[in-house]
């Protein structure tokens, strides 16, 4: 490749994996790359868009940024919008477990209990039940030397109890997944370690949990976590191009050949330097000829489709205003919704925007495995959320706005020996010459994790281009 000539990058995938990478690419070469999105859909975003609900905007996907890590927030920085960094008004919630709602014990990780005492007071376990969780002190120790799934070494230490009534609600929150099929290792890293030290589960809750000096767990964005993707864009100078499927990638003697558009009218785009930051099914279908054994470890990485039911509510309608952030619900209770969240009172600018008549919540539906659920109509799927807040909460009357929002392929299900299967991955695209891979699918589902991985791709392309095509050819 000759020097004076700028190196050009593609990105495949306009999510905010990609459009953080593009990002990246431009600040670390001082824009001395030329770089191309493309994107499949309409739009770019990907699990972070914005939409209405009652006249009030909300966040159709992502709503919160882990504070607890600095990346996403650092990004919205970047980008210009330092100012319009939020923190929920209250982060408490709750149980909706057994008729009642009741408190989200604090000192959990991931929902396994790291405080006895708070799990007692929060009477989410009946007395026998808690009973069983506290032997796990008396047993002998059990060091976590290989993977497993978090929630059959949960039950085999604390009992089943602690896994239907608390580890599932909260991996139904953040993977919409199953805790007898997710990764320990993968799912809770700092649980992982601290079991590898001690084969207590209970102390080693206690101490993988998070100090509670560090500081605001979640932050959010004024406006919405979906204004993230185009104030990104705006920043990375990239040409961006929607409605571009790729379709295929081919090795050139330069570097890569980029098939994008429909089948009847392909069109080759010359890239020196290709990123793909799509989900992994389709990073598979890139990559099978290219690098079939890394396709086929893609290949395995299982999805959750998810939907998200906004609702606008008067707020007369409910017994006293909700307390807290919102509510989950155990899968044992059989309900459609697993999660609410009470967007209003969750962050003060969707309530300014609602006032005091309207109450803007979130419901979310939809567990790996159990698609026929979001198989119902939007009425069926709004009519069935409207039923479990009713029952719920004590609310009547029927939401004067809702919209649903399906999320087809949403979370990667990180399985047992995910860790091993991403390490494989990285190296077989690392073999290959500037080639990065990035997104939810590797370390972490997370915007945060998302845009960790985006840098990190960003780095691996830079290093490998020739000096003279990064230095503002
Ligand atoms: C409902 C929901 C709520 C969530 N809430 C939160 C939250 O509050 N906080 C949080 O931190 N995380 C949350 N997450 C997780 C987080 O939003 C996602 O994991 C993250 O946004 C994924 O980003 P990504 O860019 O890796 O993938 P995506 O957002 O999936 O982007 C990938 C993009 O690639 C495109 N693409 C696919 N194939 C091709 C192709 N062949 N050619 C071109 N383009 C292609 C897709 O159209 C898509 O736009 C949530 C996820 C969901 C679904």
């Amino acid at each position: 490749m000759p020097a004076a000539r700028p190196a050009h990058v593609v990105v495949v995938g306009g999510g905010i994996s990609g459009l953080a990478c593009a990002y990246f690419l431009h600040e670390l070469s001082g824009g001395a790359v030329r770089l191309t999105v493309l994107e499949e859909s309409p739009r770019l975003g990907g699990k972070l868009r914005l939409g209405e609900v009652g006249g009030v905007t909300v966040d159709l996907g992502a709503e919160s940024l882990l504070a607890r890590r600095p990346e996403a927030v650092e990004l919205a920085s970047a980008v210009g919008l330092g100012d319009d960094i939020v923190h929920p008004v209250t982060t408490a919630a709750a149980l909706w477990s057994r008729g009642a709602m009741r408190p989200l014990p604090p000192g959990t990780v991931m929902g396994v209990p790291g405080d006895l005492r708070a799990l007692a007071a929060s009477r989410v376990l009946r007395p026998h039940e808690l009973a069983r969780a506290a032997a796990d002190a008396l047993m002998p120790a059990m060091p976590v030397e290989r993977d497993v799934a978090l929630g059959r070494f949960v039950a085999a230490r604390m009992g089943r109890a602690v896994v239907d009534r608390l580890v599932e609600p909260l991996l139904g929150g953040v993977y919409a997944g199953a805790a007898d099929e997710l990764s320990l290792q993968a799912v809770v890293p700092t649980l992982a370690g601290a079991l590898r030290r001690d084969g207590h589960l209970l102390a080693a809750a206690r101490a993988a949990r998070p100090a509670d000096t560090d500081g605001p767990v979640f932050a959010g964005i004024f406006g919405g976590v979906g204004r993230l993707p185009s104030a990104v864009v705006a920043v990375a100078q990239a040409r961006v191009r929607t409605g571009a499927t790729v379709r295929g990638l081919t090795r050139t003697e330069e570097g890569w050949r980029v098939v994008v558009g429909s089948a009847a009218a392909p069109e080759a785009v010359e890239a020196d330097g290709v990123v793909l930051a799509v989900p992994a099914p389709a990073a598979a279908r890139l990559l099978a000829d290219v690098a079939p054994a890394v396709a086929a470890d893609l290949g395995h990485v299982e999805y959750a489709s998810v939907a998200v039911v906004s609702l606008a509510w008067p707020t007369g309608y409910f017994p006293g205003a909700p307390r807290g952030s919102g509510f989950l619900v155990p899968p044992v209770e059989r309900r459609k919704v697993k999660a609410v969240t009470w967007s209003s009172t969750k962050w003060a600018w969707t309530g300014a925007a609602a006032g005091d008549d309207l109450l803007v919540l979130r419901a979310s539906v939809g567990r790996h495995r159990e698609e026929a659920d979001l198989q119902r109509s939007d009425a069926d799927l709004v009519k069935a959320v409207v039923g479990d807040l009713r029952d719920a909460t004590g609310a009547r009357g029927v939401p004067v706005d809702a919209i649903v929002t399906r999320w087809g392929g949403a979370l990667p299900q990180y399985a047992v020996g995910h860790l091993d299967r991403v390490d494989r991955i990285r190296r077989g695209v690392a073999a290959q010459p500037r080639l990065a891979v990035c997104g939810a699918a590797y370390d972490g589902v997370g915007v945060a994790a998302c845009v960790a991985d985006a840098a990190g791709a960003a780095r691996q392309v830079l290093q490998a281009l020739p000096r003279g095509a990064t230095m503002g050819g």
